[in-house]
C-alpha cells in the first residue's frame, strides 16, 4: 500500500525525534499499513470511495505517532487529505501554499463559540466558483485544539465551520454514542456528510468503526468475528 499524508508526516515526526517515540503497547510490531499488529490487519478492508473534498489536518507534536490517531484513518479514504505538523513559532510553506490554492475553499472546522461571530458558519455555501471545499481540522487534544486555534494567525481569514449540536447529537444518537467527545475521524464524517458525500460519510464511519474493532481485539488478544456488523457495514464499500 502507498503512503498515505499522515504515515509520511508520521516518518518525518519519527525522523526528528531525538528519543524514540515509545506508547503503549508500540513495542510489538505492527503494520505500515494500518498500524495494528499483524495477525490483526485490516488493510485488506480499506473502503474504496470517490471524495471530491479535500482534508487539511493539522497535527499536534505527537499525534501522528500516537498508533490510535484517527486522522490516519481519513488519510485512508479521503485522497486529498495534507497533513502537516503544528508549531506555534513556525509554518510550513507546504501548508500556507495549499491554503492559498485557488482550488479550495478552505475553512476551519472549530466551535463557533470561540471565532468572532462574523466568520462563523454552519452550512457550506454552494459550490458556485467551481472551488472544492477544504476542511481543516484541527488533530490534538481539545485544550491543544484551542492553543492552536488561537495562534495560527494565517487561519484568520478563513471561515469557521461550527457544527450545530443538533446534527451533533443526532450523528451520536445515529452511532450510539455515549462520549461527548467526537474523534477526529466522526468530525470529519459530519464534515462529508455537510458537503453532500453522504456516502463518503458513512465509509469513513465504518472504517473508524472497523479499525476500533481491530485495535481493541489487537490490544486484548480477542478473536476477530469477519461476520461482526462493523465488517458487514464495510462490505458495501469494499
Ligand atoms: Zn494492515
Amino acid at each position: 500500500m502507498s503512503s498515505h499524508a499522515v504515515s509520511r508526516l508520521r516518518s518525518e515526526r519519527l525522523a526528528r525525534s531525538l528519543k524514540p517515540f515509545v506508547s503503549r503497547g508500540s513495542r510489538s510490531e505492527r503494520c505500515p499499513g494500518c498500524r495494528v499488529i499483524p495477525s490483526y490487519c485490516l488493510c485488506a478492508w480499506r473502503p474504496r470511495v470517490e471524495v471530491q473534498a479535500g482534508v487539511c489536518l493539522l497535527m499536534y507534536d505527537v499525534e501522528a505517532l500516537k498508533p490510535s490517531n484517527t486522522g490516519w484513518l481519513i488519510a485512508d479514504l479521503v485522497a486529498d487529505t495534507h497533513a502537516f505538523g503544528w508549531q506555534r513559532t513556525e509554518v510550513d510553506p507546504r501548508l500556507l501554499a495549499l491554503l492559498d490554492d485557488p482550488q479550495y475553499a478552505p475553512c476551519v472546522v472549530f466551535p463557533g463559540e470561540y471565532a468572532e461571530p462574523e466568520r462563523v458558519i454552519e452550512v457550506l455555501p454552494p459550490p458556485t466558483d467551481g472551488r472544492r471545499p477544504l476542511f481543516i481540522l484541527l488533530d490534538a487534544t481539545w485544550t491543544e485544539a484551542r492553543k492552536m486555534f488561537r495562534k495560527s494567525p494565517y487561519l484568520n481569514r478563513f471561515p469557521v465551520l461550527s457544527l450545530r449540536p443538533e446534527q451533533l447529537s443526532r450523528y451520536r444518537l445515529r452511532r450510539s454514542k455515549r462520549d461527548e467527545h467526537l474523534c477526529t475521524a466522526e468530525v470529519a464524517a459530519l464534515c462529508l456528510e455537510l458537503a453532500g458525500e453522504p456516502c463518503a460519510a458513512q465509509a469513513l464511519d465504518a472504517w473508524l468503526d472497523l479499525f476500533t474493532e481491530h485495535y481493541l481485539s489487537a490490544k486484548h488478544r480477542r478473536v476477530l468475528d469477519e461476520q461482526s456488523p462493523a465488517h458487514q457495514a464495510i462490505r458495501p464499500f469494499l
